[in-house]
Parts: C-alpha cells; structure tokens; sequence
C-alpha cells in the first residue's frame, strides 16, 4: 500500500489525480491521507471525486472515503476495463483536470474509453480548453496516445455545463520526448481562441485586439479567431487562450475585468514563455511528468521555472514508478531548469 500525504507540496488536487491515474495503471493500492487539508474548503470537491469515480468504474477497483470533503481516500484498482458513459461533475468545475486523471489510465486500459463529461471549460487555475486540445494532447500524442477531445459547447464559472465528449484508444506503450531546441524567433504566428457566452459580441472581439496589439508591439504575428456563444442564459462568461509551439498564455473574464485587460495578460503570459529559453510552458511541464515517467526511452524538457506542481507531480510519479527526473539549472540565456528522464 503507497500512503501519500495530500499536504506535500502543492497540497492540491493534483496530488489526488496523479496518485489514483498511477495506482490503476501499476495496480498498487494507494491511501491519500490530509486532502487538501491547507486549502480554505479542505477535502475531495466535485472535480476531484468525479475523477476518481471515473477511474475506479473503470479500472473495476474499490475506494473507501469517496465522498465529497472528505480528507482521506483508499483505493484499490482491478482490471483496466475502459468504459462508456457519462459524467456530470454537476459544477462548474473543471473537465480539463477530470480528464487529468482519466486520460493516462484509459491510454493503458483494454478497450476504447469514451466519455460525454459535463462541467466547466474555462475555469480559473485549471488548464483552459483550448490548452488542452491544442498543446496538451498535441503532445501526447507525438509520445504515441490516441486522444480525442470534441468540445461541445463551454461551460464557465459558476453555472459550468459546458460539454467535451471524449475517445481514448488504448495504446500501452508511450515513447518518451525530447524538446530541447528552444524556439525562440519571431517567425511564425502566435495562434489563438477568444471566446464568450451570453456576452455582448464586442467583449471576445475587444480581448483579441488588445492581445494581438501586446503581441504585435513585442514583434509577433498573431491569427486569433473569435467565437461567441448566445448561450441563452445557459451559462456567461468569456476568456481568451493563445498558443505557439509548445507555449501558451491565458485568461478568464470576470465581472468588472475590462475585456482589453483579460487580452493584455494572456498576450503577456504567452509572451514571458516566448521570451525564455525553455521548451514547454510551464504548465505543460507538471502535466507532462506522468507521460514522462510512463514512456520508454529519454525525454528531456526545459522549463523556465520549478513550479511547485512540477515538483508536487515529480514526488507523486516516483512513489509509483522506479523513475528518475535529473534537473540542472541552465544559465546560458537566461535562466532555465532541464529535466532529463533516461
Ligand atoms: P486545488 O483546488 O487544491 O488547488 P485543483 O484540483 O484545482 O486543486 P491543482 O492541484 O492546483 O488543481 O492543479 C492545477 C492544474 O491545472 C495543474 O496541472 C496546472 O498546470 C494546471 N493549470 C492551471 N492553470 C493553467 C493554465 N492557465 N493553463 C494550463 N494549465 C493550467
């Protein structure tokens, strides 16, 4: 049995995710003790207990203290099944971190896993949809998983009940992956998603102007496409995402945020991870470590901070996973932390 304590590092949500996708993909049993026990409403919230009900139905493995706010959590895992069905994590909380969980299990599971998972999009501290489709499974899918995301319509903060359906071909065997050439040139464009619902049309319209104005001024091209949603009361609200190579920037409206200043930060945070010598942003990078571990062969990373999730996720991959992350701080050109396994 692996005990991991839910306060080291981070003392978030990632620690859960992480150990459960590993437990079912070793077979090791795992106690998660202290959940989020720092955070103001300590505990398993909808997210994270949707997370582990989806791996748990489909690995057929058993949980003791799976319930909402609970601190402690067992879970044993059986066969890696795959499974159709459903998911409505009932808030707007975050399908993007569900599927954090889920995805690694279901690329090492027996047959085809396809889920329609209801909840929010684009919601604060989780990564972006457009993240997700458009750097994250890029990359884990030239380490060999077959993941398809559909979005079907966005969910936001607080009302959620945006739509992504979900397909995981199992693929057992991940190859590792080396980025070490950083691109850093002005060649090319910087792409991008701004986005709204139930929003006048003008706000997504306004978010792309002031991050292609930020990015034009810092000498980058930039193609950003607008989509704005009635959505009919379903749910309101509005947020941008910009992406290049392996690096993006974003933001979220919120009430009283001029729409100028959501595209201003998301160009700027794009911007600072342009600007470095690393190779992944820095959110790719803890969200990569599990894949890392899990492949064959050497990867190798840079990364232009060591994030606590990145190191958080490090420490929960090696309790599962005979592995070794080598981290050496480069100072060449600026400040960069490589991250070599293999
Ligand atoms: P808690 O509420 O306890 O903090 P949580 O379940 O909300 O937990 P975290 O443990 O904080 O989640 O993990 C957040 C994850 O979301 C990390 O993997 C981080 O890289 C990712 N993330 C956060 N913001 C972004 C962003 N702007 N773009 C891409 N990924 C992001």
């Amino acid at each position: 049995m692996i005990r991991i304590d839910g306060t080291y590092g981070e003392g978030g949500g990632q620690i859960i995710r992480t150990a459960i996708a590993l437990a079912a993909i070793t077979g090791e049993e795992v106690e998660i003790e202290n959940i989020r026990a720092n955070r103001p409403n300590p505990g398993l919230s909808a997210q994270h207990l949707h997370a582990v009900k989806a791996v748990a139905k489909l690995s057929g493995g058993r949980t003791e203290g799976l319930e909402l706010r609970s601190t402690r959590l067992k879970f044993a895992p059986g066969a890696l099944n795959g499974f159709e069905g459903e998911i409505d994590i009932g808030t707007a909380g975050s399908i993007t971190l569900l599927l954090q969980c889920l995805i690694p299990v279901a690329v090492f599971a027996d047959s085809e896993t396809k889920v329609r998972i209801r909840g929010g999009t684009d919601v604060k501290w989780s990564p972006p949809m457009d993240f997700y489709t458009e750097l994250f499974l890029k990359t884990i899918r030239e380490m060999g998983c077959d993941v398809h995301l559909d979005l079907k319509r966005r969910g936001y903060y607080p009302k959620g009940d945006g739509l992504v359906e979900a397909k995981i071909t199992p693929s057992h065997q991940l190859k590792g992956i080396v980025l070490v050439e950083s691109e850093r040139t002005r060649e090319g464009v910087v792409k991008g998603i701004s986005h709204s619902c139930g929003l006048p049309a003008h706000v997504a319209e306004r978010q792309a102007k002031a991050a292609e104005s930020v990015l034009n001024a810092a000498g980058y091209d930039s193609a950003i496409k607008i989509e704005i949603e009635n959505g009919g009361g379903r749910t309101t609200g509005c947020g941008i995402t910009l992406w290049k190579g392996y690096k993006s920037g974003s933001a979220l409206g919120e009430r009283g945020k001029r729409a100028e200043r959501v595209g201003e930060e998301a160009a700027r945070n794009i911007i600072k991870e342009l600007e470095s010598a690393s190779t992944v942003d820095v959110y790719l990078a803890d969200q990569l470590i599990p894949y890392i571990a899990l492949a064959d062969g050497k990867s190798e990373i840079r990364v232009r901070e060591m994030t606590k999730h990145l190191e958080t996720n490090m420490y929960v991959t090696k309790k599962f996973l005979d592995v070794e992350f080598e981290v050496e701080k480069e100072k060449k050109e600026g400040e960069v932390f490589v991250i070599r396994k293999g």
